[in-house]
């Protein structure tokens, strides 16, 4: 079965669970305006740390991090992430970014900064790519190739319904493949 397809049938889009899930960035950016509003944060500094603090880390700990940031304390995460975060908070957003973490760091904050571009990135991280090549290893060679990521962007913007931005397939497919399908396995 070609890649495209095996996307293409997921089931993210008939899944009564997931729907409206293709709206997450929006609802995050939302989320992260208004945690950083409430307490004096620099907005572009914060939605960078919240993609910093998105390295191996759910959702929720995501978010936890972020608040505890927000209120001036520390993150719990690895030196390197937290030295990342340092860089943002002083105001070094390019360096923030510019870490030897690939793309998904980049991608991701484009994503939760400006939800309403039509053509913008797609946030490729191990679950994003699980559910195209249905294999955890085959995902690490793909990303871990020149050209890799790109290629599986493309494949979300090809696979994506008609009149959908990018990144709203692909949180769709992120949500219902972590949430109804991770799960699943975990409590079969
Ligand atoms: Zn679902």
């Amino acid at each position: 079965m070609r890649l495209q397809e095996r996307l293409s049938m997921n089931g993210a889009i008939e899944c009564p669970n997931c729907a409206g899930s293709e709206r997450w960035y929006h609802r995050k950016h939302r989320f992260i305006r208004n945690a950083a509003t409430a307490y004096g944060k620099d907005l572009e500094a914060a939605f960078v740390v919240y993609a910093v603090l998105s390295t191996n880390a759910t959702v929720a700990e995501n978010d936890k991090n972020f608040l505890r940031w927000c209120r001036g304390e520390s993150p719990r995460h690895f030196g390197t992430v937290l030295a990342r975060v340092k860089l943002a908070t002083d105001g070094d957003l390019e360096s923030a970014l510019a870490f030897k973490t690939g793309r998904k760091i980049v991608s991701f904050r484009e994503n939760l900064r400006w939800p309403w571009r039509k053509h913008g990135a797609v946030t490729i991280d191990r679950h994003a790519a699980d559910v195209i090549t249905l294999d955890r290893v085959m995902s690490k060679n793909w990303l871990a190739r020149k050209g890799g990521y790109e290629k599986l962007e493309e494949i979300y913007r090809e696979t994506r319904p008609v009149g959908w931005r990018p990144h709203e397939w692909q949180a769709r497919v992120w949500v219902h493949h972590v949430y109804c399908n991770e799960r699943k396995v975990s409590n079969g």
